[in-house]
């Protein structure tokens, strides 16, 4: 029965297996004998009805229509929002929220206060990113007791044993970013703290957050001071160059850490009056002030495509529909506790991004790693933008612009309703929901095996399926044996126009992969999550080249992959088995 249920789910929406699979083991609500009670149509009718019930505060009588409205845009799936929103709407857990930045400052009672707040934040499937820039350093003086303080990486392993201890009763593992100012006394331990054991701080992104004049001081070969945050004092002078080398070591051998470009961040800051921005979502695209949340969503670009071009009117409609949906999503939001609730409604910042850039190219015909990629992926992004901003406007002059506005850096212009409108999250779970390709990202591969919760599956992208199967050069074995190395462009079997229209992950240079997040960062209210992907063969000095071009390309943050450089890595070619 349960099998034929999903059948049924899967036609109605049109899904894919990996789909179905992730939706069944933990997005559709169950009973107490662990049944899914609700199908993916119902459950996508649940989240239209719950966001939408708050228009009726605004207009009564309105929430009817709105809801037929967002649930026509779900179940086409030509917007997702974030997965709590997917889990929560209408439950009894209730918070939204894709991610949070909590404060913590150099006292006991705020990092507890703060380890709990993480802890329920996780629990509702939320991530959340802090700066440990503020603690005290290893070694340094406790008033209190006359001892010594342990520095911030002892409470980073703390924070990271109990993500791990509340993950296990949850859905979904509470990502965590943690970021530490280059100019700390301990970011040598911070820097290279993933790259020495392997499940070191596994529930943990780590970001150095760098200046400019760090930067530079990298390029002209000067020294960087340490200072201890409590006391403001200098505690040691560093060669820049040597400290940037260890950092980059460490993100060749394991990924981690990436950089925050701190002065990037905060020149966007659209609430510079509040407070400097130190610290973002576990995935870097949301910086966020202490106590902020914010709810993103995502526009499928796949389904952005008309008569082999994009349909820029139905991108248009979408975005206000889209806006309009993630506003209501704070009000209809139930925050954990008062302080987000109060962050969160104050300046109303939302994340509307877009998944499945890399399937509209190739269903364009035009290659990820080609200055018209880049172009068009500008493009895309500064419409949205616009069309956001509109949108925005617009349900200010309905509803009054956020309450900080008047203390923003847009107090001089229109009023607006949110204090920042778009952001590229990396949509992991809501693309695969969605069956297309994640974020901004290229196609990990063409056809590839898929752990999802313990089971391989084998995907063929089902773009190039379609094409190969209308241009007639599908065959059987073809998929199997692409699914060996991943990709298609050294392949005879495939015609050249289709082999440059589906680069893979690997196969695109690492400064296309930068220029593209470059393009679409430039048009993008927030950040861009994106990972630069290296081969296994890269070496520390290209991942230093990339992370020096990425500063200088203005985004504002940077991750590589080196190929292979982590254990459990969650999609991998047969061939490297
Ligand atoms: N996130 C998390 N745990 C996860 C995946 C994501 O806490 O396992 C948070 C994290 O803050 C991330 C944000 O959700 O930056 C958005 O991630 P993604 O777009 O991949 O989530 P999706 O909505 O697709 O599940």
């Amino acid at each position: 029965r349960a099998a034929k249920a999903l059948v049924g789910v899967r036609d109605e929406l049109k899904l894919s297996l990996a789909a179905v699979t992730v939706l069944n083991d933990r997005y559709l609500l169950r009973d107490e004998q662990g049944r899914a009670t609700e199908s993916t149509g119902e459950l996508m009718d649940r989240v239209a009805v719950h966001v939408a019930a708050t228009e009726d505060t605004h207009r009564a009588g309105s929430s009817a229509q709105w809801a037929e409205r967002f649930s026509a845009l779900l179940r086409g799936l030509e917007f997702l929002p974030n997965s709590p929103t997917l889990m929560n709407a209408g439950t009894r857990i209730g918070f939204l929220s894709g991610c949070v930045v909590l404060p913590l400052d150099d006292s006991l009672r705020s990092i507890f206060t703060t380890l709990g707040h993480a802890a329920e934040i996780h629990q509702a499937g939320g991530g959340t990113g802090y700066a440990f820039s503020h603690l005290r350093p290893a070694g340094d003086f406790v008033a209190g007791t006359g001892g010594m303080s342990s520095g911030p990486m002892s409470f980073l392993r703390l924070f990271d044993t109990a993500s791990d201890v509340v993950s296990m009763a949850g859905r979904r593992r509470g990502a965590n970013m943690a970021v530490l100012d280059v100019s700390h006394p301990d970011v040598y331990e911070f820097a290279t703290a993933k790259a020495g054991a392997r499940d070191e701080l596994s529930h943990f992104n780590l970001s150095v957050g760098v200046t400019d004049a760090f930067l530079r001081a990298v390029e002209r070969g000067a020294t960087h001071r340490l200072v201890n945050p409590r006391t403001h004092k200098t505690v040691a002078r560093v060669s820049a160059a040597d400290l940037f080398g260890a950092i980059c070591e460490a993100a060749h051998a394991c990924g981690d850490p990436g950089l925050l470009f701190l002065d990037a961040i905060n020149r966007a800051n659209p609430l510079p009056h509040r407070g400097r921005i130190e610290a973002t979502n576990p995935c870097g695209e949301v910086p966020l002030l202490p106590h902020e949340s914010c709810n993103l969503g995502s526009i499928n670009l796949a389904r952005m495509c008309a008569h082999g071009t994009v349909d820029w009117d139905r991108l248009t409609a979408v975005t206000t529909e889209a806006v309009r949906f993630l506003d209501d999503v704070i009000d209809v939001n139930v925050y954990p506790f008062g302080e987000l609730a109060d962050a969160s409604h104050a300046s109303r910042k939302v994340g509307l991004g877009m998944m499945g850039l890399a399937e509209l190219l190739a269903a364009l015909g035009i290659p990820y790693d080609s200055d018209e990629a880049v172009r068009l992926a500008g493009r895309i992004a500064a419409h949205i933008q616009r069309a956001a901003h509109a949108a925005s406007a617009e349900l200010a002059v309905e509803r009054g612009p956020f309450p900080a506005f008047a203390d923003s850096r847009f107090a001089a212009s229109q009023p607006i309703r949110n204090a920042q409108l778009t952001s590229v999250a990396p949509t992991g779970t809501i693309s695969l929901i969605a069956g297309t390709t994640a974020g901004i990202e290229p196609m990990f591969a063409i056809a590839y095996t898929r752990s999802v919760l313990g089971r391989h599956l084998l995907e063929v992208n089902p773009c190039f399926d379609r094409l190969a199967r209308d241009q007639g050069f599908y065959t059987d074995s073809l998929a199997t044996e692409i699914a060996q190395k991943g990709g298609v462009r050294a392949y005879p079997g495939v015609p050249a126009a289709v082999r440059a229209a589906f680069p893979t992950a690997l196969e695109i240079a690492p400064e296309w992969h930068l220029r593209i997040q470059a393009a679409v960062q430039r048009h993008v209210d927030a950040a861009v999550s994106k990972t630069v992907n290296l081969p296994a063969t890269a070496t520390v000095d290209d991942v230093r080249a990339i992370y020096l071009a990425a500063w200088k390309a203005k985004v504002k943050g940077v991750t590589v992959y080196r190929y292979g450089s982590r254990e459990g890595q969650v999609l991998t070619f047969a061939a490297d088995r």
